[in-house]
């Protein structure tokens, strides 16, 4: 009997075994995608294993289809996918689909496509009348369903697969109207559209530029542990401005020379369209980019490059440490601190965690850049697990930007307290505007207020599925709450719904309301806003950040987004609104976060010729993140902040499990949670971690369901894992309520 196991897409269930029928004429390889039967329905997965110990097991039920000859994921991947299984507690299907490319679970992913487009009528239709549903000639009038395809089509000009349409809601139907009127077009395409194109950033590779003596010494230490041809971990610390990109660029050169290829992980590839655009000068055709903004069409043909050996270099987001580069011998992670790199859904993984893993194996060299390197990180370069390497000042010895604070407490004194842009601020905003300079202000919070209230009754607005107040957006004419959690929104009334009194007040702000005042106080200045609800449009961050680098713009309002490794020279201000956002939370990264987001974003000041100034807004100017964060000093917050940890056992000093227990009643939760905490007691004394709690999670009610956490706190994570797995296969309609996150990030 020929067995193989096999990974299917179903939550936390470990590789099933199946037998392959005697009609195959031979076994399928780990990495081919078979269909096999599951309860009643019939998946696609993947094989993982032929393992002689799955023994002679006669109830294990046939194959049905085998997809590839050949694997489809490169057995390296498939064994990552199995690293990341057992370490984060998800399934082996889990981290599979994590692994696979779109479209990869339909057998004809790899054949042509069908491109719907707007024709030339259809756009004159769309475009000539912007806001009604009707046509220029009498009687032709669009449907709100058809109204939003062509909207869709008019802003994706080559014109999007039938799969992209599908997945926003778009059935066949529709577009056969549309068609039938001859307002958009059907083709078949084989078709491997170029992704560089549309994000119309022109960098080009300065291939005479010197390196500072800064560079040139990291090139060589960086060079030497690649050149070994084994697996090492160097830290590149290096400040905001000293040149890290073009230390990756060459050192993915000099990999890609010896013939093996180099990864490029960044934290969000939107936001750093440049990147690309040089690693693309570089090395031609030859670079493939992979990311959640692509098309699941583009992201698929991306991915068959890859695998198909076309590409030296890919560059991409957390996803891209499962590309199926056949030989890496290079991993490099940019902004290797930043929490974007871990997938805040199952499986729960940390991509720079993930990189490391696979560069092991892989006897590869990883490279983690950042200016303010995570505590993780930077613990082990100081105990020699990593090399570290430092770039202490900016490129042509441009100064770091002087950052000074200014206390609110004394502004709302002299002011009152409705203060948004203190006095400093707001004089050199105007300052940079006459010299027609640019300007950054970052608010780390979406919305316009935070909450609404009624001044007579004191009636608040909270999500009526999650225990936190609705944010308060602008909306055509009104104000709209919005949940941040789960999207529930409603329309702010104007009078009280309780009393009824017409006293309804905002309170708190975000970036809608500074980017209002903005406007306001400097009607001169062209501003534009960068946050979430901004961008939602497929394409619209990188315009806008294309528009603001080329100088269409003076001042740019954003969230975190406008701090991550931009490089825009002629940046000569960055106002930080308030500092504070992020220090009030029960969080033990808080100060960690606090620090990293104030320096990041003071580096965006002053990366051109002028000098550069940083005003940070803060009510709490003596905090040590912040405090720290004015003087850029990385490593007094280090010490600092390492102290702290010491003394609290947090990590890096320990390891963490958090264990969220969700039910529709709290006590169902408690009672759950409880349940599970006494069964792992024994275990705990046996291996010597700590179990702290149960209680009610920060976000107490979250989606209509009431959360309990504990946390596993210990040295040995193997033993906390396999201790909690052992109970949970125990309570298998426990499991289904029950969110494992290890190594969590976010521990609300
Ligand atoms: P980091 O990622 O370390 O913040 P970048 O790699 O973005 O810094 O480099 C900052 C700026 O300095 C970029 O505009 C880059 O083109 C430029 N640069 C890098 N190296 C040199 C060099 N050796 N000489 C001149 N300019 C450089
Ligand atoms: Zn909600």
């Amino acid at each position: 009997m020929r067995l193989v196991s096999v990974a299917v897409p179903v939550p936390f269930l470990d590789p099933l075994t199946y037998s392959v029928p005697e009609s195959f004429p031979r076994l399928p390889p780990v990495g081919a995608r078979v269909r096999v039967p599951v309860g009643k329905r019939a998946v696609v997965g993947c094989v993982v294993g032929h393992d002689a110990a799955l023994g002679a097991d006669t109830t294990a039920r046939d194959i049905v289809a085998l997809l590839d000859d050949e694997p489809y994921l490169p057995p390296a991947v498939v064994e990552l996918c199995g690293w990341v299984a057992d370490y984060y507690m998800a399934g082996f299907g889990d981290a599979i689909a994590a692994a696979m490319p779109p479209g990869s679970r339909r057998d004809d992913a790899s054949k042509t496509q069908r491109i719907v487009a707007a024709t030339a009528h259809g756009l004159e239709t769309v475009r000539l009348k912007p806001d009604t549903t009707t046509f220029p000639r009498p009687g032709d009038t669009l449907t709100p369903k058809q109204r939003d395809v062509m909207e869709m089509l008019a802003n994706a000009a080559p014109g999007l697969p039938t799969s992209v349409l599908r997945d926003r809601g778009v059935t066949a139907d529709v577009i056969r109207r549309l068609a039938a009127r001859g307002l958009v077009a059907i083709r078949d395409e084989r078709d491997e559209r170029d992704p560089f194109e549309r994000a119309g950033m022109a960098v080009t590779r300065d291939a005479e530029r010197r390196l500072t003596a800064e560079q040139e010494a990291a090139l060589n230490t960086l060079a030497g542990l690649a050149d070994s041809g084994g697996f090492k971990v160097a830290l590149l610390h290096g400040v905001t401005g000293s040149g890290k990109t073009e230390l990756y660029l060459r050192l993915a050169e000099r990999i890609c020379a010896a013939g093996r290829q180099a990864l490029l992980m960044v934290p969000e590839i939107a936001l750093t369209p440049s990147v690309s655009a040089l690693f693309r000068s570089a090395f031609g055709a030859r670079v493939a980019i992979q990311h959640s903004a692509l098309s699941d069409g583009e992201r698929h043909d991306q991915w068959q490059r890859i695998r198909r050996g076309d590409v030296d270099v890919v560059i991409g987001t957390r996803s891209a440490v499962f590309a199926p580069l056949m030989n890496p011998g290079l991993v490099i992670v940019d902004e290797e601190h930043d929490s974007s790199y871990k997938q805040e859904e199952s499986p729960r993984y940390h991509g720079r965690d993930v990189a490391i893993v696979r560069a092991r194996t892989a006897g590869a060299l990883v490279v983690l850049g950042s200016a303010t390197p995570s505590m993780e990180s930077y613990q082990n370069a100081a105990t020699g697990k990593y090399v570290l390497v430092t770039l202490e000042r900016r490129v042509l010895d441009r100064p770091l930007a002087a950052v000074s604070l200014v206390n609110m407490r004394e502004e709302y004194a002299e002011d009152g307290p409705d203060v948004v842009i203190s006095r400093p601020l707001a004089a050199a905003i105007q300052q940079r505007l006459d010299r027609r300079e640019q300007v950054l202000v970052l608010l780390n919070r979406r919305g316009y207020a935070t909450a609404v209230f009624c001044r007579q009754c004191g009636d608040t607005f909270e999500c009526p599925n999650c225990a936190v107040s609705l944010t308060v957006h602008r909306s055509r004419g009104g104000w709209r709450g919005r949940c941040h959690y789960c999207n529930y929104s409603l329309d702010v009334p104007k009078t009280c719904r309780k009393c009824a009194a017409p006293y309804l007040e905002h309170a708190g702000f975000g970036t809608e309301k500074i980017e209002q005042q903005v406007r306001e106080r400097f009607p001169q200045a062209r501003v534009a806003r960068v946050d979430r609800d901004s961008v939602r449009r497929k394409g619209s961050l990188t315009s806008l950040l294309s528009r603001f680098a080329a100088g269409e713009l003076d001042v740019l309002v954003g969230t975190q987004m406008i701090a991550k490794g931009h490089d825009f020279p002629l940046v000569t201000l960055v106002g930080v609104i308030s500092a504070d956002v992020g220090l009030g939370l029960a969080d033990f990264r808080a100060a960690e976060r606090t620090f990293q987001l104030l320096t990041q974003v003071a580096g965006r000041a002053g990366r051109g010729e002028q000098t550069g100034e940083a005003i940070v807004q803060t009510l709490y100017p003596g905090h040590y993140s912040i405090q720290l964060a004015c003087r850029q000093d990385y490593s007094g917050f280090f010490e600092k902040e390492i102290a702290y940890r010491r003394g609290m056992r947090y990590p890096p000093m320990v390891a963490l499990v958090n264990t969220v227990v969700r039910g529709r009643r709290f006590d169902e939760a408690m009672r759950a949670a409880s349940e599970i905490v006494r069964r792992l007691e024994p275990a705990a004394r046996r291996a010597s971690f700590l179990i702290l709690g149960p209680a009610p999670a920060p976000l107490g009610r979250l989606r209509g369901e009431h959360r309990v956490q504990f946390f596993l706190k210990g040295t040995k994570r193997a033993d906390m894992r396999a201790a909690l797995k052992d109970v949970l296969s125990a309570m298998p309609d426990v499991r289904r309520h029950v969110t494992v996150d290890v190594d969590p990030l976010n521990v609300l």
